[in-house]
């Protein structure tokens, strides 16, 4: 099977170590790896304080780190050819894919953490830009290893808080906080319930293996520029739904309620986030039912509230999503950010071929590029590695 392969942790940090050696020549203090994420249902509706369930994938970045007591810091990555390297002081200025590793390093130490110059390598399997959070995987790697470098606890929450800040304030990509705390705080086996409206997440049961199902998700490899102006409109809408019915956020609205607003756009966009709340609930009484069935529809109905109402989909997402459901899958919707990225499918193992193949068909027969796909079985949190 065509799979993009999550990668033996070993053989990775065997491979990014001699890395770090040549680059750098000493060898790593400490290596971390942090899984990137698929979300199950629940999108765009973190910045509404709302509800989401997002899954650690197996496909991970790690981080090699050895500190250095003349305060430079110098970060590199195996899947990117620029380097960046300044002082400590300076890593709020680091731009291009080294904003992500600087920046969360400049965060921690924002919060008050005493952290040495460092030398920083990564390297990981998460695809970059697929809607798969390769970004919050490099950061939560990052901190992870940078905290045990500095000898200090690993404070998970503290962490999170400062991949957030990393991502908003030094990359300039505006994130919710779902990628983060998936990142750090995910179980082996489960989905992450996670509720923004008062920052609490609980473990949800995933048995997919005892169902005979898989999680299968589609690259559709179209960038989904998250920095760009969709995701700020979106947002934009939604505060304007919230303001405009005179609740904090949209947590707080109801249904009904969004009918009444007067703006048709801003009515549509505030309908996708109260119905998509209430699918993660329903998605969750599902999964501790097991009733698959209601999981594949929940997620069908998400699809095309994210097609007709917040209209962040596109050709290739819907091509993903109409062909897997033709040939077996239960149900499929896009998952992520939107404009591009990745689709997910929950399929009868018996059928995960036969999916693939359609898919695969069905995009060259549209003229797209060929998509990758990868299973996403439900893998753990953010550590260092031994
Ligand atoms: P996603 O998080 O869905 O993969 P983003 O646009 O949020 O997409 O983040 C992707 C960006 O994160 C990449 O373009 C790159 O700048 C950075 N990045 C992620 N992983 C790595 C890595 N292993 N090495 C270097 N840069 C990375
Ligand atoms: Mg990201």
């Amino acid at each position: 099977m065509p799979f993009v392969a999550s990668g033996d942790p070993t053989s990775l940090t065997a491979h990014l170590a001699d890395a770090f050696a040549e680059a750098y020549g000493v060898p790593p203090a400490v290596v971390a790896r942090a899984p990137g994420r698929v979300n199950l249902i629940g999108e765009h509706t973190d910045y509404n304080a709302g509800l989401v369930l997002p899954v650690a994938l197996p496909h991970a970045t790690y981080a090699a780190v050895a500190p250095r007591d003349d305060g430079l810091l110098r970060v590199g990555s195996l899947e990117e050819s620029d380097p960046w390297e300044g002082s400590l002081d300076a890593a709020a200025g680091a731009a291009g894919w080294a904003a992500y590793a600087a920046g969360v390093l400049w965060a921690l130490r924002e919060d008050g953490l005493a952290l040495p110059g460092m030398d920083v390598l990564v390297h990981g399997t998460v695809p970059l830009g697929a809607g798969l959070s390769s970004s919050a995987a490099l950061e939560c790697s990052v901190a992870v290893a940078a905290c045990a470098a500095a000898r200090v606890v690993l404070d998970r929450e503290r962490v999170v808080d400062a991949c957030i800040r990393a991502e908003t304030e030094v990359a300039g990509a505006p994130t919710g906080g779902m990628d983060q705390t998936v990142s750090m705080l995910a179980g082996p086996g489960t989905a992450l319930l996670i509720d923004f409206d008062d920052h609490t997440s609980r473990p949800v049961p995933l048995a997919l293996d005892d169902a005979g199902l898989a999680l299968l998700v589609t690259d559709t490899r179209v960038s989904h520029a998250l920095v760009d102006g969709g995701y700020g409109e979106r947002r934009a809408d939604c505060e304007a739904a919230a303001a405009a019915l005179g609740v904090p956020s949209l947590r707080h609205a109801s249904r009904a309620t969004v009918e009444a607003l007067d703006d048709d756009r801003v009515r549509r966009r505030a309908r996708h986030v109260v119905t998509e709340v209430e699918r993660v609930r329903e998605v969750v009484a599902a999964l501790e039912a097991g009733d698959w069935t209601a999981v594949g529809a929940r997620f069908a109905e998400s699809h095309v509230s994210m097609r007709d109402d917040f209209e962040i989909s596109c050709p290739e997402l819907d091509l993903v999503v109409g062909t897997a459901v033709e040939a077996g899958a239960l149900g499929a919707r896009m998952t992520g950010g939107g404009f591009g990225g990745s689709a997910l499918s929950l399929v009868p193992l018996a059928r995960l071929d036969a999916v693939v193949r359609a898919v695969d068909t069905a995009f060259a027969a549209a003229g797209f590029r060929a998509p990758q796909h990868l299973r996403a079985e439900p893998s753990g949190r953010a550590d260092l590695v031994d």
